[in-house]
């Protein structure tokens, strides 16, 4: 799950992390309203939307009196903001962060993730801030500091040390930036952040460590210990294919494809959009449907893959081990008598109680495209959807 920089900075703030003052707006007044309050002569108003590369693309903005905040804003709210992150839809704006300009000396980039090699959460560093990471990996990859920390002692003292004479941070600010680094470290940590991401972290023109952006992702699965945090979720931000998905306790990732994928279990979503792609095809999602595979669990499945007006052929592959495949045709049956199906629908079964799954699927009547392999599967699924294409002999399902 990830959060608004507004709501980043404000959790981090718990953890000692020094940000400048700033609010939130959800109208160009409360926005001039809320930079009055504040004082000062130069304000940065931005767009809080779930991407960085705000600033290249017009979401960061700064402004020197009230009407310069309200034509801003007026220019943000309802927008939607395209920028490298957020792919070509770009994403709404309806809330933006008005926050006191401060007068940068040095930038820095500062990350914390879960490094899966090392298994360990990583930090890194850079002291060329204000670039997005790849840029800086491509571009000044020497500059990147890195450092894993020892989980059963966490981060200590000297190694926060250590990156700030990395970095060369003058050393009268190695105080600030251990504590700024600790605060992260506890902030990852202690509210299962599976990203903490500080671009830039800057020294100011009077010394002082500042976070002048924010970004935190969460385990989703560790949310439910997390109410202050989870409570953060904005849904207006995410894909709504996946929070539809969320909400029914389906595990779905929306892709670019146009083979819907209907499947028990990561591990073989995932060999299933392999499949796909070796027969010649493009998956429309990753979904794993959970072992339990009940008939209303697949009926909202196909529900989930049909509202993607994409999808142009659903493959649904299920093993069943703790599952029984007659239980699953009776769910596949009563989704597709129940769901208003217009593309071909190809099924394959394996595991415990095939044969009783294959003779419900039969008698059904519906027009049920079999499979025996994954491999005929996909090949029938990518095969239905080209002849789909070219002429329509193939039987149109249900109601
Ligand atoms: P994004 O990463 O989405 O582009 P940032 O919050 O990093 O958005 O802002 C982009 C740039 O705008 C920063 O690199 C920084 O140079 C400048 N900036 C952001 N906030 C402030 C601020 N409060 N005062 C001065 N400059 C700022
Ligand atoms: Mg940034």
């Amino acid at each position: 799950m990830d959060i608004h920089e507004y709501q980043a900075k404000e959790l981090l703030s718990k953890f000692g992390i020094a940000a400048p003052p700033g609010a939130l707006a959800y109208s160009p007044e409360q926005a001039a309203y809320h930079a009055r309050e504040m004082g000062g002569d130069t304000w940065v108003v931005k767009a809080q939307i779930h991407a960085g590369g705000r600033g290249k693309a017009g979401g960061v903005k700064v402004c020197r009196s009230e009407n310069e905040i309200q034509d801003a804003c007026e220019d943000m709210f309802g927008r939607k903001l395209v920028t490298h992150q957020t792919g070509p839809e770009g994403k709404g704006i309806y809330r933006v962060y008005v926050e006191g300009g401060v007068q940068i000396e040095r930038e820095f980039y500062l990350g914390f993730v879960l490094d899966r090699s090392s298994q360990r959460v990583m930090i890194v560093a850079s002291g060329e801030g204000g670039m997005e990471i790849e840029e800086i990996s491509a571009q000044k990859p020497d500059s990147i500091v890195r450092a894993t920390v020892e989980p059963a002692v966490g981060l200590q003292q000297f190694q926060a040390r250590e990156i700030a004479f990395a970095l060369g941070l003058d050393p009268a600010l190695t105080a600030q930036m251990v504590r700024t680094l600790m605060g992260c470290y506890r902030a990852f940590t202690e509210l299962d952040a599976t990203m903490v991401e500080i671009n830039p972290l800057v020294v100011t023109a009077d010394h002082r460590i500042l976070a002048l952006d924010a970004k935190m992702t969460f385990d989703d699965n560790a949310m439910f210990r997390h109410p202050q945090v989870s409570e953060l979720r904005d849904k207006s931000q995410e894909d709504p294919r996946e929070s539809r998905a969320a909400d029914r306790g389906l595990s779905y990732v929306g892709l670019e494809g146009n083979i819907g994928c209907i499947v028990n279990g990561a591990g073989l979503a995932m060999a299933t959009m392999d499949t796909i792609k070796l027969a010649g095809g493009d998956p429309a999602n990753f979904l794993d449907i959970g072992g339990g595979a009940t008939p209303e669990r697949v009926t909202k499945a196909f529900r989930l893959v049909m509202s993607d007006s994409n999808v142009q052929a659903v493959l649904v592959n299920i093993f069943a081990g703790i599952n029984r495949c007659d239980w699953v045709a009776e769910g596949v049956v009563a989704a597709l008598k129940e769901v208003q199906i217009d593309v071909p629908v190809i099924v394959r079964l394996a595991g415990t109680n095939v044969e009783e799954g294959q003779k419900i699927l039969a008698k059904s009547g519906l027009p049920i495209i079999r499979a025996s392999t994954l491999m005929e599967a996909a090949e029938r699924a990518v095969g239905a959807w080209q002849n789909d294409l070219t002429q329509d002999t193939h039987v149109r399902a249900v109601k």
